[in-house]
């Protein structure tokens, strides 16, 4: 029997990448989102242009010409870097919530039996560098450093509670900062690899980017395709609770403008500016994720060696349409 799976968020970043996945793991799949995936066409059998934030609308995505999906792979949400993360924390609590509530009650309802959601490493407190990795239970006391992590929090007890009195399987994972070709690059919801990548293709060799903060913030980027195939051994494992997947090379802001620099073959100076930064360090076990057999085969350099050309090509597209006629 081919095994079929509902992505919500499927015109997202990560949820197109997964789609891709599933259908080479044989899967039918229906995709759902407000919007198509903005640079490639959608990989799903099927796609439907659905608000995920209205309960008929979430019954409506998963009652597919194939019956309830055996998979509901839940990453649709209202979702952006940080500058986006503190200018629209009404609209994330808002909308999040909102989505999570009614595709989770739904998903439980009509008897789905395994539910993947996709949190974030914003769940946990802020870290002092050099601090011992922190597991899972280090959630807990709950301190997260901004409203879409306590969004997160919420949506993950949501999920647990369902799952407990419905037997529904759910598998959460909470991801670190992901980053990939096809990803947000622009528009101000871009994360930090896709904008310092954006700023390096568009400044001039010898030239100078800005940064916002004093660059030493500490972070993990996690290659797309490390994620996906995260999710996608975890969905199917017998893996309960909050499951971090992350790269476990930490670099600061700074060595991140450095090797997008390297990459791009250009001599580059870092300007620090004020802006929002978020948290200062991070550094979270992967024990869980990894005794699933996974391993982060996407080292930085490597994933910016895959990344940097394609936004450097989508800026000069845009260079060019700019002074055309
Ligand atoms: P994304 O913004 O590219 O994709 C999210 C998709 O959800 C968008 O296409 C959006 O249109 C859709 N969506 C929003 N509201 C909706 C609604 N009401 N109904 C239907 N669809 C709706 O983001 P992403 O980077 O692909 O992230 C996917 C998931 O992973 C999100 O839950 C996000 O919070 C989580 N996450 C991502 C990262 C990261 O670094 N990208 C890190 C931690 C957690």
């Amino acid at each position: 029997m081919v095994r079929t799976a509902v992505v919500c968020g499927a015109g997202g970043f990560i949820g197109s990448h997964l789609v891709k996945r599933l259908k080479r793991q044989g899967y039918w799949v229906r995709g759902v989102d407000l919007k198509t995936p903005e640079f490639d066409p959608t990989a799903a059998d099927e796609f439907r242009r659905l608000d995920l934030r209205d309960p008929d609308q979430c019954i409506e995505a998963l009652r597919t010409p194939r019956g309830i999906p055996n998979e509901v792979y839940q990453l649709a949400a209202d979702m952006g870097g940080m500058g986006f993360i503190h200018s629209a924390e009404c609209e994330i609590m808002h909308n999040n919530v909102l989505v999570n509530v009614h595709m989770t009650h739904a998903a439980a309802r009509l008897g789905v039996p395994r539910y993947f959601y996709s949190s974030s490493v914003c769940v946990y407190r802020d870290m002092a560098t050099g601090e011992p990795e922190m597991t899972e239970s280090g959630a807990y006391p709950a301190q997260p450093d901004n409203e879409y992590g306590w969004e997160k929090l919420y949506s993950e007890r949501i999920a647990l509670a369902y799952a407990r009195r419905y037997g529904m399987q759910v598998r959460i994972a909470r991801f670190q900062n992901c980053y990939g070709p096809e990803g947000t690059w622009q528009g101000g919801r871009e994360k930090a690899p896709a904008a310092i990548c954006r700023k390096v293709a568009r400044a001039a060799d010898g030239g100078e980017v800005e940064v916002w903060g004093d660059g030493s913030a500490i972070r993990s980027y996690t290659f797309v395709d490390d994620m996906v195939d995260g999710i996608f051994r975890l969905t199917q494992s017998d893996l309960e609770g909050p499951v971090n997947i992350g790269n476990p090379e930490y670099v600061t802001v700074d060595e991140l403008v450095t090797a997008a620099a390297e990459i791009a073959g250009k001599r580059i100076r870092i300007r620090h500016v004020d802006g929002p930064v978020g948290v200062q360090s991070r550094n979270f076990s992967n024990r869980r994720i990894e005794s699933l057999g996974w391993r982060a085969q996407w080292p930085l350099r490597r994933g910016l060696a895959a990344t940097y050309p394609w936004i450097a090509s989508q800026v000069a597209m845009m260079q060019r349409e700019s002074v055309m006629p």
